[in-house]
């Protein structure tokens, strides 16, 4: 869940919507006071743009895994070192192992879920909900009026 906030260029209003964890929807949002729609790059239009990235590639995960492996057994042999041979430990070196291990463990639940295509059927139906959105011409033309560039299969010739 994420909770975003944009400020309206017509009225100046601050408008706070949720999300979802990956920002998929329109990101041509309707300021709530005044009407006025306002494009908000934040948010992804998933059969435009894709699915996030972070999403589908594992091997993002992969290269933090290590990252976080290293982190969590260095600064866990300093620990175990200076506890043994010192008799003291630093609270700080300790908490560094501790995010390392959370890290390695987060990494592990998204390469599993990217590699069992749990997170791809998470995420299908933002996909659907984007397609709805692209049946309407109008609503293509607008998003092509601001720059999008969109797949041949949802693309409409302009307005005469
Ligand atoms: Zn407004």
């Amino acid at each position: 869940m994420n909770r975003l906030e944009w400020v309206c260029p017509a009225c100046a209003h601050r408008n706070h919507e949720n999300a979802n964890t990956w920002c998929y929807g329109s990101p041509i949002r309707t300021c709530a006071k005044c009407g006025e729609e306002h494009l908000e790059r934040r948010w992804r239009e998933p059969a435009v743009e894709g699915f996030d990235p972070r999403t589908v590639n594992a091997g993002f995960y992969s290269k933090g895994l290590l990252v976080f492996i290293a982190f969590a057994v260095l600064a866990g042999a300093y620990t175990w070192y200076t506890i043994h041979f010192k008799g003291y430990y630093s609270m700080k070196m300790a908490m560094v192992c501790g995010l390392g291990v959370l890290g390695v463990v987060l990494c592990l639940v998204m390469i599993v879920g990217i590699k069992t295509g749990i997170v791809a059927k998470r995420q299908a139906p933002f996909m659907e909900q984007s397609i709805q959105r692209l049946r309407d011409p109008a609503y293509v033309r607008k998003l092509k009026a601001y720059g999008y560039r969109i797949p041949k299969e949802y693309d409409v010739p302009e307005e005469p």
